[in-house]
């Protein structure tokens, strides 16, 4: 038996419950890790209220990202042995002291990466990896809105978009998050739930507006973010930390300037083995060169994981928090 925090029911931050569960001996392709640190990420209140169906029934361990160390490795895997350090990206099963993992799914960490780092950045990493590189191209002169900008996602995202040449609009809730998101490459920061964000953003580009808006906030900045955008510019709709963005009518994007939008999510962006590799590569590069840094603002032992999201969902982290078996 292994400590973890399970959900046996929908709910608030209450229903996640610590316990011991069993772990087997790892199957065909499966190792099994000692958690050395989770991640914690706003997925994991989407899969707790039941806004994201568990894939394994009721009730599931929480959590979507961890790193650890090979302990046992099942028939037919040939890569990983024990001892290797490895991270991760799966749907659920993360928050657990010890766990059972499909092989081509773990990603072996650089000396460079700690554990905490590892689970402070791959899922969060990953995704600024795709949305920046492969959802839209940002580079040298893109304009590019992030909101949340102090945020896990956030704080990656500025820094990554920064290095990669694009001025850096961000918004946040306070004027100390709108400081951190200075710090982490935002060239102009708006407060959000004072000002009128789509307002600042037509003051900033002097009208000439957004190439591309990273929305992870879905609910409360649509459609407001549609306005940020010049004429084909792309609406990057990836969470919904305000809740999900409801039903509208397509002409809307033509009325607005021939918009594009997309709802990307990372797990369709890395299902091909090469995919995983080559994203963790680029992250892996970014955060040992120094180009991109780990904010982890957060640490929590496995049992607080109630508390950790309730500062979440609270809007009072600001970077990654990681848990601790
Ligand atoms: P964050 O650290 O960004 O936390 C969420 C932030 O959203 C808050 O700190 C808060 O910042 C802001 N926010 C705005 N409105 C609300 C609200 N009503 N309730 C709570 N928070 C609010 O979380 P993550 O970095 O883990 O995730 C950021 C987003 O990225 C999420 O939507 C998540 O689902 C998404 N995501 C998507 C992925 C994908 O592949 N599609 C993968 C990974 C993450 P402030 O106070 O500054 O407003």
């Amino acid at each position: 038996m292994v400590a973890a925090v399970r959900v046996h029911k929908h709910g608030g931050p209450e229903v996640l419950t610590f316990e011991d569960v069993p772990v087997a001996a790892p199957g065909q392709g499966q190792v099994k890790i000692k958690q050395h640190a989770c991640g914690v990420n706003y997925i994991d209140t989407y899969f707790r209220m039941g806004m994201y169906p568990s894939p394994v029934g009721m009730p599931f361990v929480a959590g979507n990202e961890g790193a650890g160390e090979v302990t046992e490795v099942g028939p037919g895997v040939t890569d990983l042995k024990v001892g290797d350090r490895v991270a991760y990206v799966v749907a659920l099963g993360g928050y657990s002291a010890e766990r059972l993992l499909p092989a081509e799914r773990c990603v072996k960490l650089p000396d460079a990466i700690t554990y905490e780092q590892a689970a402070g950045m791959m899922l969060k990493g990953m995704t600024v990896q795709y949305l920046l590189n492969r959802t839209y191209k940002v580079g040298k002169g893109t304009v590019c809105l992030i909101h949340a900008a102090a945020g896990g996602v956030g704080q990656i995202a500025c820094q990554w978009a920064n290095h990669l040449g694009a001025t850096v609009i961000g918004t946040a809730g306070s004027k100390a998050k709108a400081d951190i998101a200075k710090k982490a490459g935002a060239h102009h920061v708006i407060l959000y739930r004072d000002e009128d964000f789509v307002a600042k953003v037509k003051e900033i580009t002097s009208g000439k507006l957004c190439d591309v808006v990273y929305d992870g906030i879905g609910k409360d900045t649509f459609p407001a973010s549609l306005d940020c955008l010049r004429p084909l510019g792309y609406f990057v709709s990836f969470g919904s930390a305000s809740g999900q963005i409801e039903a509208f009518n397509i002409n809307i994007l033509q009325g607005k300037g021939s918009l594009f939008a997309t709802r990307p999510t990372l797990n369709h962006y890395v299902a091909k083995r090469e995919d995983l590799l080559a994203t963790a590569k680029d992250l892996f590069d970014k955060v040992a060169s120094g180009a991109v840094t780990i904010p982890i603002n957060q640490k929590y032992a496995l049992k607080d994981a109630r508390k950790a999201h309730e500062d979440l969902e609270g809007r009072g982290t600001t970077g990654s928090s990681i848990l601790i078996p």
